[in-house]
C-alpha cells in the first residue's frame, strides 16, 4: 500500500498552545492523525486532543521536550507504534527571550539554541530516519530573519539556522518523495509575542504589514496545511513567509 492510501500521520510539536495547537487542529480536520506533543501544558494538550476527537479527528497528546534526543527518538517510536508509521513532521515548538547582544546572558543565548536549533535539529534527524515515502516536513523559522530588529539577535540566529537546515535536508532527502519546507510567521497573535510587550508596541507591529493587522494562529495553520498537504507537493526547500507583506 503507498502512503497516499494510508491513514497519514502527523507529529507537531509544541501544539498545546498558540501556532503549534492551530496546526494541530487544522491538520487533524484535513484528515490526518495527529501527534499533539507539548512540554509542559499537559492539561491544554489534552483538552486539544479532546476536541479533536469531539470533531471527528483522531490525536495523541505526548509529552517529549524537543531538546532531549531520547525524548524525541521516544515519540516517533510512540507514534509508530499507535499507528503504524509517520508521515508529517511540523517542528513547531520554540522559545524566544529578546536581549541586545551586548546583554544577551549565557542562559538566554542556550536555552534558544537547545530549543529552537538543537530541538528541531533533532526532530529533524528523527524525521530524516524514519518518515515513510511521500512524507512532509515543515519547519517553523520566523521573518525576524528578513527583519532582524534590535534585541532579537540569539532568537534570530536560531531561526536562520533552521531556515540553513531546511535547505540541506531538502536536499538529503532526494529520491524518497519527501519535502522540507520553513514557514516564517510574522507578529502572530500568541502568548509568544503578545506577553511582556506593551499595547502601543503590540499596535505599531500590527500596522506594520501592508495588510495592517497581527497574523492569527489559523493563518499559519493554513500555511502549513498547503504544504502538508496535497497541494504543496511540489514546493521543496523553501522558506514561506506568511506574515501579511511586513517584510
Ligand atoms: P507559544 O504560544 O509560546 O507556544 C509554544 C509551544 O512550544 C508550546 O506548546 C510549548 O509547550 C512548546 N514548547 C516550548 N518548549 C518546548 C520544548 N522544549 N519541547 C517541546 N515543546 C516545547 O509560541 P507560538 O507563538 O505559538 O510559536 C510557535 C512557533 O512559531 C515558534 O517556533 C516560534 O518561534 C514561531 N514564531 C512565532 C511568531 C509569533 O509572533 N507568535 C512569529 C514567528 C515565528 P508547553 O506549553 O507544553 O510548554
Amino acid at each position: 500500500m503507498s502512503s497516499s492510501e494510508q491513514n497519514r500521520v502527523a507529529i507537531v510539536t509544541g501544539a498545546s498552545r498558540g501556532i503549534g495547537a492551530a496546526i494541530a487542529e487544522r491538520l487533524a480536520r484535513d484528515g490526518f492523525t495527529t501527534v499533539i506533543n507539548y512540554a509542559g501544558r499537559a492539561a491544554e494538550a489534552e483538552a486539544l486532543a479532546a476536541k479533536i476527537e469531539a470533531a471527528g479527528g483522531h490525536a495523541l497528546t505526548h509529552r517529549a521536550d524537543v531538546s532531549d534526543p531520547a525524548a524525541v527518538a521516544r515519540m516517533f517510536a510512540a507514534a509508530e507504534a499507535a499507528f503504524g508509521g509517520v508521515d508529517v513532521v511540523v517542528n513547531n515548538a520554540g522559545i524566544m527571550r529578546l536581549a541586545p547582544i551586548a546583554e544577551a546572558e549565557d542562559a538566554l543565548v542556550d536555552s534558544q539554541l537547545a530549543i529552537n536549533l538543537k530541538g528541531s535539529l533533532n526532530m529533524m534527524r528523527e524525521a530524516a530516519r524514519r518518515l515513510r515515502e511521500g512524507g512532509r516536513i515543515v519547519n517553523l523559522s520566523s521573518s525576524v530573519v528578513g527583519l532582524t530588529p534590535p534585541g532579537y539577535g540569539p532568537y534570530a540566529a536560531t531561526k536562520a539556522a533552521v531556515e540553513a537546515l531546511t535547505h540541506v535536508l531538502a536536499k538529503e532527502l532526494r529520491g524518497r518523495r519527501i519535502t522540507v519546507n520553513a514557514v516564517a510567521p510574522g507578529p502572530t497573535a500568541t502568548a509568544l509575542f503578545l506577553d511582556g510587550k506593551p499595547q502601543a508596541v503590540i499596535d505599531q507591529l500590527a500596522k506594520a504589514a501592508p495588510l495592517e493587522r497581527l497574523g492569527q494562529p489559523e493563518d499559519i495553520a493554513a500555511a502549513v496545511a498547503f504544504l502538508a498537504g496535497p497541494d504543496g507537493a511540489w514546493v521543496n526547500g523553501q522558506v514561506l513567509r506568511a506574515n501579511g507583506g511586513i517584510v
